[in-house]
């Protein structure tokens, strides 16, 4: 459920992204188109109209005018004059129409059909020249004053025209600037929304996987220490809490190994309490429990080293593993049992052998050796038990091989 939760989330995340993204790309796309079209106007719109307006005065003074000077000074004939004044007129005509094709600002247009109007008169102008230069007569001489006198008004029309298209092409330069700016702002307040947004969810979401984190690690804790104590469960008696049968086969076989291995002595010892049917049927069942747990909890406070394992093997039988002791050591520790369970004075009174309640051990240690069987030593523990029984109880029949 939780991780569902976490899930959409990472969901809604990505999709904040993906459509942040989207806008973002799309103002950009539209604000890159603009630039665009902002530049084009500068560039096509102004600044190449620019040069060919220079071009046309250009025209009209090397191929127009000048002709027509050294004309007059003979230093070129009627013929080249009138083809110059042909070509001319014909540069200027195809320049201005190439100008003409340009995008034009509506303001602008009184100033462009003005000029327009100007550079026609100026075409019939010439046209009356190149007939004067082509009639050999020349009734009507030529007047330079006048040559001048439209040069100059011409130049004047065209200085206007390209005062206007600068003044035009600033403010479209100040226009582009001003967009360019807009369109960096607009860019980063999205980008700064969307990292806004992605932040925010982002620290949510973290923040509830840390918790989940945290309740998972409770949860591995609680698991840990719930197996332990199953583990410590399945290996413990419940009416003695003493290791149980099941986990006296698991450290009888491991010892019993070990001490193959490393050729040191090892201890086994059964227990038995002696006339317990009869204690039962004396003091009831109730009171026989009491009774192996005060047995139990002689066992535990007599044998009380790490290589020391008491367990409980069923009814009112006892066991003992000594992993870190000598033979004679092991004996001793076997009738310290029996003396303690002696020294508790329980009363027993079904008892034939003392009014106090007691047992019986058969133990033995030993060095084991590799074709020696692991059973050989119960059976002789439990040889050396039923030996003590017949002996008369409350004592301890110990074999020592070494
Ligand atoms: P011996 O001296 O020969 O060992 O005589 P005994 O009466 O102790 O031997 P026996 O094995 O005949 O009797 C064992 C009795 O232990 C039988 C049963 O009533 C009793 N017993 C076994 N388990 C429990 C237990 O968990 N609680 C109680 N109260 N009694 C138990
Ligand atoms: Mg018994
Ligand atoms: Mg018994």
């Amino acid at each position: 459920m939780e991780s569902l939760k976490l899930k959409s989330k990472l969901l809604y995340l990505l999709l904040i992204i993906g459509f942040g993204l989207v806008i973002v790309g799309f103002v950009g796309y539209l604000n890159i188109q603009n630039i665009k079209r902002n530049i084009d106007t500068l560039y096509f719109g102004s600044l190449i109209p620019l040069s060919e307006l220079n071009s046309i005065t250009e025209t009209y003074n090397n191929d127009l005018a000048s002709p027509i000077y050294r004309w007059s000074n003979q230093l070129l004939s009627d013929e080249q004059t009138s083809n110059n004044i042909s070509l001319g007129i014909e540069r200027v005509n195809q320049l201005w129409t190439s100008y003409l094709s340009h995008e034009k600002r509506p303001e602008e247009m009184a100033y462009v059909d003005y000029t327009e109007t100007q550079i026609q008169n100026l075409e019939r102008y010439f046209g009356e020249v190149r007939s004067i230069i082509n009639n050999p007569d020349r009734t009507h001489p030529l007047s330079l004053t006048v040559l001048d006198e439209n040069i100059r008004l011409i130049h004047d029309t065209i200085h206007q025209l390209i005062a206007y298209e600068n003044a035009a092409a600033r403010y479209e330069h100040s226009i582009l600037l001003a967009e360019y700016e807009n369109a960096l702002k607009q860019l980063i307040f999205f980008l700064g929304v969307i990292l806004a947004l992605v932040m925010g969810l982002a620290w949510k979401i973290f923040a509830q996987i840390e918790l989940q984190q945290h309740q998972l690690m409770e949860s591995t804790e609680t698991l840990k220490h719930l197996n332990l104590k199953l583990e410590q469960a399945s290996y413990t008696d419940s009416l003695t809490s003493l290791f149980n049968r099941r986990y006296f086969n698991i450290v009888y076989e491991r010892e019993f190994k070990r001490a193959l291995r490393s050729n040191k002595p090892f201890v086994f010892m059964m227990l038995d309490i002696d006339f317990f049917k009869q204690y039962n049927d004396t003091y009831g069942h109730l009171q026989g429990d009491a009774a192996l747990q005060a047995v139990a909890k002689v066992l535990r406070s007599t044998l009380q080293r790490p290589g020391d394992y008491p367990f409980r093997l069923g009814g009112e039988e006892f066991g003992i593993i000594l992993t870190d002791s000598d033979c004679k050591n092991a004996r001793m520790m076997g009738e310290r049992v029996r003396s303690n369970i002696e020294s508790l004075k329980i009363e027993h009174n079904g008892s034939k052998i003392l009014p106090i309640l007691s047992i019986s051990i058969g133990g033995i240690c030993i060095t084991p050796t590799a074709h020696m069987g692991e059973d050989a030593l119960i059976h002789t523990a439990d040889t050396n038990l039923y030996a003590a029984k017949e002996r008369g109880r409350n004592q301890v029949v110990f074999t020592t091989k070494l």
